[in-house]
């Protein structure tokens, strides 16, 4: 049998990844979660986010074992395959908060009380701007997601709980939305 080496050392190379905070090149590193605004640099789905300086949010940090030991963070080994199966998990769970803010969230966060006989009780209607921006944020998940997807997908890897997918887009479309994660 004929080896193709140039594409074995391709894939070989292609399954290390890299600690996000020393750089060092590891086959697994170490995933763990942390608030602290301070790890922000080290979690991957935060790159761009607008309020790095002081983001409280959850965030999934990429480290090697002794950054993680350093930074007191409780982390465990993944693999490549291993760390985008939580990412791709981290970015439903965010979709999922923007699909309840959709259905009716919104109301609680805005003060504004449940109209469940008018229909036009709505998001887009009561607050265009906090609408138009809840959009936007939603779309940028979607991209990111379709980004994961196709990562599976070119690997030829089973994508976790496929399932879930049309799940998040028929209750969106339900809704009367549009959702790039539509067929
Ligand atoms: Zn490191
Ligand atoms: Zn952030």
């Amino acid at each position: 049998m004929q080896i193709d080496w140039s594409k074995t050392i391709d894939d070989i190379l292609s399954h290390k990844i890299s600690c996000l905070r020393c750089g060092r090149l590891e086959t697994s590193v170490c995933v763990g979660y942390s608030r602290a605004a301070a790890v922000s640099s080290y979690a991957p789905r935060c790159q761009d986010c607008s309020r790095k300086e002081g983001c409280d949010a959850r965030k999934l940090v990429v480290l090697c074992e002794p950054c993680a030991e350093e930074l007191h963070i409780k982390a465990r080994h993944v693999d490549e395959e291993g760390m985008m199966i939580l990412l791709i998990n981290d970015c439903r769970k965010d979709l999922e908060d923007c699909l309840d803010y959709l259905t009716d969230y919104w109301q609680d966060d805005l003060d504004i009380a449940p109209d469940d006989e008018d229909e036009e009780h709505r998001l887009e209607g009561v607050a265009p701007d906090v609408f138009a921006e809840e959009n936007v944020w939603r779309t940028r998940l979607e991209e990111e997601y379709l980004s994961y997807h196709r990562w599976f997908r070119e690997r030829g890897l089973h994508i976790p709980e496929s399932g879930w997918r049309s799940e998040y887009a028929e209750e969106i479309i339900a809704l009367g939305y549009s959702t790039l994660l539509g067929d």
